[in-house]
């Protein structure tokens, strides 16, 4: 014990001296993006529950249903005895809604990409991610054995080039990028990476857990893949895509297979949350709007989605304009490396339909006034 909480000790020591050291902080949440730290009542502007669903009295009440139904717990991975009913209805609506033969509900976002890239390249074949990719795109790619490569972030001409250069010699292809960007919140350009992807027979995984009926339209890859947890209020993850491809991972996707089914109150909340999301498109329209707001207000780029970085630099300013900001009754948390390239630290704002105008320009104007400061 004494060697390997040395070792612990000296891990953290050092990952204290280059300010990487993370600590969890108690929040509580209500509706409303209203948020609680310390008994202290914040606004969030942190949550990624961008259509204030998580607390929707319809969502609330299908998880409630399905609790008393079908009880806290799965009970068991899906291909034994954790395939409750709901899961099914759940997996036909948002293959519907992505327009796919068929989908897939994974235990969460994370492990839908742990369990997609390994399912369908390996050894031999070839990787090429958009180079700001998701921490669990990464993981997918490395877990699967096959050359990894990156492309400049959004760069379509960067990623033909690439696979110009290095497709040949490879049997399959994936090429991997979000439709919006997780820390940066803008959006890829989806038509030319697709095109690129179909010349050098590469089949593109898009990870839309931004984009979810707030950012909808566009050409489809033939990968879908997201997340229950953001726009959605719950928990879980999911692929779509023709029916051959969700057999195949439903036999071959590790971190589907080997791991207990979703809790069915999270399948139940998703599906109600899904309904909602497609019966009222003022509900999803208003995050881009509050966002595009705020940057009119603040004078930054245009926002593309509910997601946008105020950019600060040094990861301690942005942890003492976040400290300041929450003294002033928001919740924004600092996002730093290596989350985010060294050097770009940054106010990660994250928008939501629950919010109010006014809340929003207050929140711009504070920033205003303490960023500058
Ligand atoms: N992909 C992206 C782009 C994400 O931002 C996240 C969550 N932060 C995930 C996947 C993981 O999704 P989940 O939270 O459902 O595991």
């Amino acid at each position: 014990m004494d060697s390997l909480d040395a070792f612990a000790g000296q891990k953290l020591a050092a990952l204290e001296t280059g300010a990487l050291r993370r600590r969890l902080t108690v929040t509580g949440r209500g509706p409303d993006a209203a948020a609680t730290r310390a008994g202290r009542a914040l606004v969030s502007f942190s949550c990624n529950d961008y259509l204030g669903l998580s607390h929707h009295p319809r969502v609330v009440a299908a998880a409630k249903y399905a609790v008393e139904t079908y009880g806290a717990g799965a009970g068991g991975s899906r291909l034994v005895t954790g395939n409750y009913p709901v899961l099914s209805a759940l997996e036909a609506r948002l293959a519907a809604h992505k327009g796919k033969d068929a989908a897939l509900v994974f235990g969460s976002g994370y492990l839908a990409n742990l369990g997609i890239t390994p399912a369908l390249a390996g050894a031999g074949d070839l990787v090429v991610l958009d180079e700001l990719s998701h921490s669990c795109m990464w993981a997918g790619a490395k877990l699967s054995g096959a050359r990894i490569l990156t492309f400049r972030h959004n760069d379509a001409g960067d990623l033909a080039a690439t696979l110009s250069s290095e497709r040949a010699g490879h049997g399959r292809a994936l090429v991997l990028t979000e439709r919006v960007f997780s820390m940066d919140g803008d959006r890829a350009p989806m038509a030319d990476i697709l095109a690129v992807a179909r010349d050098f027979d590469a089949w593109t995984v898009v990870d839309d857990a931004h984009g979810l009926g707030i950012v909808e339209g566009g050409p489809r890859a033939p990968l879908e893949m997201g997340t229950l947890s953001k726009s959605l209020g719950s928990y879980g993850g999911y692929l779509c895509a023709s029916r051959a491809v969700i057999d195949l991972l439903t036999s071959r996707a590790r971190s589907f297979i080997y791991t207990t089914g979703l809790p069915p109150a999270s399948a139940a909340a998703a599906l109600e949350s899904l309904a909602i999301l497609e019966e009222e498109p003022d509900r999803c329209a208003r995050p881009l709007v509050l966002a595009r707001r705020f940057t009119t207000r603040l004078g930054l780029p245009e926002a593309e989605s509910a997601v946008v970085p105020v950019l600060v630099g040094e990861a301690q300013r942005a942890l003492d304009l976040s400290a300041r900001l929450e003294a002033e009754g928001f919740l924004v948390v600092a996002i730093r490396p290596p989350t985010v390239p060294p050097g770009t630290a940054r106010l990660r704002v994250a928008f939501s339909a629950a919010h109010s105008e006014s809340q929003v320009d207050a929140l711009a104007d504070a920033i205003a006034r303490l960023h500058a400061g």
